[in-house]
Formats: C-alpha cells, sequence, structure tokens
C-alpha cells in the first residue's frame, strides 16, 4: 500500500477521523487513495479494484464525511448480492460513522420486517441491503428513499448480472433522479459497463488493476485428480496443505453439505453455508467462522463476494468454478488487506475448459500438484509407522538383543518379523507405539455430557476446548518402558460394518445425525466417560437416527453400564448391542488417508 496520500490529505472531519483511528486504519489504501475525492465531489464511479482491498472504506468514507448530512433521513443505499456482505457493509458504515450519527438499517430477507421498519423509522440515514427485501420494503412504503443522495452498487457486477437486473431495475426506477450512483467490483467484465451506462450520468471510471484482479498475496495451486473435488481427495489436500482456516467452496448446496460432513467425521471442525439454511444458522456459522470456532466453513457462491474474515489462510476450490469471475472472488476470501493466502483447486477432467478461460480472462495459472496415488499414500504411512516404532523402541535386555541378532541373520527373518509385527505391533495400543507429533488443528467440539466441563476448562486457560481429533490424536510423550499390551488382531485395519471387526463388537446408540451426532465426539464421548483407549473403539458410522460403533468386545458390558444415564444433546444415548445389518458406507469418506497415522491406514485407499 503506497503511502502518498494520508487519511489526512483527504480533509476528514474531526469525527471521521477519530472513527478511523479507532478502527485502527493507519494510512488509506490505494483505492481509498483513487476514489475519495471524486466520490466526495458527488460524481458517479465504476471502480475496479483487487479483492480485499479496502473498497467498503472507500466509499463509505466519502459518503459517511461530505454526502451524509444531517438531516434524518434515508440518504444513502448500499445493494450487497448477499445478506451476510449486506450485514459486514452496514457493520463497516456502523463503525466509521460511530461519532457522525449515521443509523445504518440491515435490510435483508430472512429477518424481522417489523424491526426493519423501527431502525428505518428511529432515522437511518444508511440503509444496506439485498435487493429483494430492498425493494419490498419500497413496495410497501416503509422505505422512503425520495431523499436519496447516492446508491452503491457493492460487487457491481453481479448486482447488475441476470439474476439480479429486474430487482435492480425496479429499485433504481423508484430513486431520485439527481443520486449519485457508484459501482465497486474486483472485476468488471465488459458487458457491465453497458449496463452501468443505463443506470449512471458521465461515470468516472477509477480501474487499479484490471488486467491483474487478484491480489498478489495469492497463490494458487491446483490438484488434479479423476473425481474431481471428491471427499478423500479434499482430505488427502488438507493432510498435504494444512490450511489453519479456510472456505471451501462446492457448486451446490447438497455438496456443501456432503463435504462438511465428511470433514466433521474425519474430526475437523467443520460447518456449512448455504441459501437454504435459515437466517440464524447463515448468522451463526458466519460467526462461528469469524470467531475462529470453526475452522472450515463449506459454502456455495453465498460466500464468494465481499466476505472479509482476516485469519483465513486457504480458500478451496472443492468444486471449481464455472466463471473466472467467481474464481477470482471466492480466492479473494484470502489474502485481504496486503496478506497472504492460498487458493487451492481440485481438478476433475470437466473443469480442465474453466480452467483454462481462467487464465485466458485474467492471467491465472495456478501451480500444477498431484495428489499422493493410493500406492505413495501407503508408502507414507508405512514410513510413518516404520518411524514410530523405531521411536518407541525402549531399553532391552541383553538376552533379547542377542537373539534379536541371530534372527535377523535367519533365511526365514523378514517372514519371523513379519509375524511378530502382526502379532505385536499391528494389534499394539497405538498409546505405547506412537512418538510425540504436534496436536493436529483438527476435531470438534466436547460431545454434549461433557460440555460444561469442557468449556471451564477453556475459560480456565483462555482458549478454545480441548480440540483433539478421534482417529488423530496422540499421546503426549513416549513411555518407552511401559509394558506393551498384546493383541491378537487389528481392528482398525478392516472395513467391515461396526462389530464385524475381529475381536470387536457392535454397539447401537439411539442418537445419531438428527441429534447433531459426529464421528469425533462419538469417540471422545467413549473415552471421557465410558473410559475407553483409542484402540478399543473401531469403526463408527453416524447415520441419521442411530450410530454404530464398533468396540472391543470384552469392554461392551462395562461401556453399556457407564452409558445408561448418558444424554447427547439433551436425547437419551440409550446404547445397546447391535446385530449389524447395515451395509458400511463407503470407507474413504470415514477413514480418510491421514498420513502419518498408522489408524487411518488401509481402509482409505
Ligand atoms: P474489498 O471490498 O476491496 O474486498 P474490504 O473493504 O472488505 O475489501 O476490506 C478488506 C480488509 O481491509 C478489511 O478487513 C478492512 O477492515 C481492511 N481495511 C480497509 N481499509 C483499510 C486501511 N486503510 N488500512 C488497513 N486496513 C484496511
Ligand atoms: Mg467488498
Amino acid at each position: 500500500m503506497s503511502d502518498e496520500q494520508t487519511f489526512e490529505s483527504f480533509g476528514l472531519s474531526e469525527p471521521v477521523r477519530r472513527a478511523v483511528a479507532e478502527v485502527g486504519y493507519a494510512s488509506p489504501t490505494l483505492v481509498q487513495q483513487a476514489t475519495f475525492q471524486t466520490i466526495a465531489e458527488g460524481k458517479d464511479v465504476i471502480v475496479q479494484s483487487r479483492t480485499g482491498s479496502g473498497k467498503t472504506a472507500a466509499f463509505a468514507l466519502p459518503l459517511i464525511d461530505r454526502v451524509i448530512k444531517p438531516a434524518r433521513h434515508v440518504q444513502v443505499m448500499v445493494l450487497c448480492p448477499t445478506r451476510e456482505l449486506a450485514l459486514q457493509v452496514a457493520g463497516e458504515f456502523e463503525r466509521l460513522g460511530k461519532f457522525n450519527d449515521v443509523g445504518v438499517a440491515p435490510i435483508y430477507g430472512g429477518a424481522g420486517m417489523q424491526q426493519q421498519i423501527d431502525m428505518l423509522k428511529a432515522g437511518a440515514k444508511v440503509v444496506v441491503g439485498t435487493p429483494g427485501r430492498m425493494l419490498d420494503h419500497l413496495r410497501r412504503k416503509t422505505l422512503d428513499v425520495s431523499n436519496l443522495r447516492a446508491i452503491v452498487l457493492d460487487e457491481g457486477d453481479e448486482m447488475l448480472s441476470m439474476g439480479f437486473a429486474e430487482e435492480l431495475n425496479a429499485i433504481l426506477g423508484l430513486l431520485p433522479k439527481g443520486r449519485q450512483a457508484l459501482i465497486f467490483s474486483a472485476t468488471m467484465p465488459d458487458a457491465m459497463s453497458r449496463m452501468a451506462a443505463r443506470h449512471q450520468r458521465e461515470p468516472v471510471t477509477i480501474a487499479l488493476s484490471s488486467d491483474h484482479v487478484a491480489p498478489d498475496g495469492i497463490v494458487h495451486h491446483a490438484y488434479f485428480s479423476a473425481s474431481g473435488g471428491s471427499v478423500p481427495d479434499l482430505l488427502k489436500v488438507l493432510e498435504i496443505e494444512k490450511p489453519k482456516a479456510a472456505l471451501v467452496f462446492c457448486n451446490t448446496k447438497a455438496e456443501t453439505e456432503m463435504v462438511a460432513r465428511g470433514l466433521q467425521n474425519a474430526g475437523y471442525r467443520a460447518e456449512y453455508l448455504n441459501g437454504d439454511l435459515a437466517q440464524n444458522d447463515r448468522e451463526r456459522v458466519m460467526g462461528l467462522l469469524r470467531e475462529e470456532r470453526v475452522d472450515f466453513l463449506v459454502a456455495t457462491d453465498v460466500a464468494a463476494r465481499g466476505i472479509d474474515v482476516p485469519h483465513l489462510s486457504h480458500v478451496i476450490h472443492c468444486g471449481f468454478p464455472e466463471s473466472p469471475e467467481a474464481y477470482v472472488h471466492r480466492s479473494g476470501r484470502t489474502g485481504r488487506a496486503g496478506r497472504t493466502g492460498t487458493a487451492i483447486s481440485l481438478i476433475g477432467p470437466h473443469d480442465i475448459g474453466n480452467l483454462y478461460l481462467l487464465r485466458l480472462t485474467y492471467g491465472i495459472r495456478p501451480i500444477e500438484r498431484t495428489l499422493p496415488s493410493a500406492a505413495e499414500n501407503r508408502t507414507r504411512i508405512e514410513a510413518a509407522r516404520v518411524d514410530s516404532l523405531v521411536a518407541a523402541a525402549g531399553k532391552v535386555s541383553d538376552d533379547a538383543m542377542v537373539l534379536a541378532k541371530r534372527l535377523l541373520t535367519h533365511d526365514d527373518a523378514e517372514r519371523a518379523v513379519a509375524w511378530l509385527v502382526e502379532r505385536f505391533v499391528m494389534g499394539v495400543r497405538e498409546d505405547d507405539v506412537m512418538p510425540p507429533v504436534p496436536q493436529p488443528r483438527v476435531s470438534a467440539p466436547a460431545p454434549a455430557p461433557v460440555e460444561a466441563e469442557a468449556k471451564s476448562e477453556a475459560r480456565a486457560n483462555g482458549r478454545p476446548p480441548r480440540e483433539r481429533a478421534p482417529r488423530r490424536e496422540r499421546t503426549e510423550a513416549v513411555e518407552p518402558e511401559r509394558k506393551i499390551e498384546v493383541r491378537h488382531a487389528d481392528p482398525k485395519i478392516s472395513d467391515e460394518t461396526p462389530g464385524e471387526e475381529v475381536g470387536m463388537e457392535g454397539l447401537e446408540l439411539a442418537v445419531g445425525r438428527r441429534e447433531g451426532v459426529r464421528a469425533g465426539e462419538v469417540a471422545r464421548l467413549l473415552r471421557d466417560v465410558g473410559g475407553l483407549a483409542k484402540s478399543d473403539v473401531g469403526r463408527i458410522h453416524v447415520r441419521d437416527r442411530v450410530t454404530l460403533v464398533s468396540v472391543r468386545a470384552e469392554l461392551i458390558d462395562e461401556l453399556l453400564e457407564a452409558l445408561a444415564d448418558v444424554k447427547y444433546n439433551d436425547a437419551p444415548v440409550s446404547a445397546r448391542r447391535s446385530d449389524v445389518a447395515e451395509a458400511p458406507e463407503p470407507a474413504a469418506a470415514q477413514e480418510p488417508a491421514a498420513a502419518p497415522e498408522p489408524a487411518a491406514v488401509v481402509a482409505a485407499d
């Protein structure tokens, strides 16, 4: 960001200067510098500037400082393509207009009409909203725009697109003639200026980077696979890229839910967002993302435009977008305000054409990467197992050493070692053989029965509840002297239905997806309440109304007792033995290839 101009050089009034300082903006961004005077003079503008470059304040500041007058009526209308963006932009107006008494009314669908009417009656000078609800208020005459001085089309190209054209034309037709019209976006396709011409008077075009619309701080990666954006592929990518927090985009609403469940089942803190969610859920999941209480939000393009969540390190195009504009805007949810970020695409054979179009239109050429093949994955996992075994080996007696040396010189040494491995290593408690490794950033909140405790723990530590993944957790330290427990089968190395694994028995819990059950939380519940070790628990299948779990057969009676009065989100768990009739879900969806995690082995491939 250049510091050619300062906020002082804008000649801001004292209250706005104070608000800017309070928000923490030290100097204006390029787009703010380039547009302030023109907007302050009352001219119409079309402004193109990269994602995350500070366009909101670029229109909010001059409007608050120069255009909005003290009289209490609606003077500025901002239209946004989504409710989430409308709320966010309303927030920026509130912050920057804090000492100007601007009064901002967010006007969007799914929220109470009366509450919005009250805000308008209370004398809001700025209305920020989505076209449908805005038009609703205009037609009902609950919104009086006879004194409107300026209209802003944030994400202008999207607002002028065919999808919004009808409502937008209706709204513009109801506004006073003399109003100023401001159009902002990172992308301005050619067709847009023709449409804009109908709504603006001699607009000044301010294009800051039309040939290079994506911020330089974003690196673009593309993973090719035959299936494109499948959940197992996504899980592999997460293992490789290890995003801190990401928006994951899908092309359909159904996919967002499915992918979010896949991530949850693999132990990640994930939620989904699409236009079918109830408004309070939309706000809830956005809140969880902003507060860093979920790490992955799986969304449709409802989150593609304008959303500003500064800590997102990654954007993942799980389904590749059809238009280059969508790619630019989705990717622009990371790398904001000069930060760095990574945009990752999962590319299937059908996406190649769109990938080419992206390069042609915006010169974006993602770095090609390949997903590890099943064989490569297995090799990595084997290497990790060997490392962890060697690392965990403690002191041995001289006698054992002598025997080992003799064994290794024997012609049949390999088979004998393999037998030992199968008997004593594969069946061993992971707690005993795993070296400490950094805790992956995964997993869901504590299960319902221990929630209170987890919360108080969080309060005490000043951080979120302990994050642990059922299938990925590690011991804090290796205890080589500890006796290794011998088992005669490895329940994890199988992809049977719960209960069919050797030495395991099926358990059915009377709660499932409908009660918000997640595999990760069930594993934790069994550990915390049932006192089970990780190796005592096999497969977990969360179904709509029930959850099937396999646990070590000899522990089942004790466990049934421990679970007798346990509730999960207020629903009795009512655990009972199951007779495992249902077919397993595709193994890969439940058992991610989580190298170097021996527990997640074979079934992943
Ligand atoms: P855009 O609309 O261009 O995508 P936003 O208006 O959402 O970008 O702003 C992106 C981020 O930059 C926001 O987090 C915002 O608070 C921050 N920002 C805006 N102006 C400034 C500034 N002058 N200095 C520092 N940060 C800024
Ligand atoms: Mg914006």
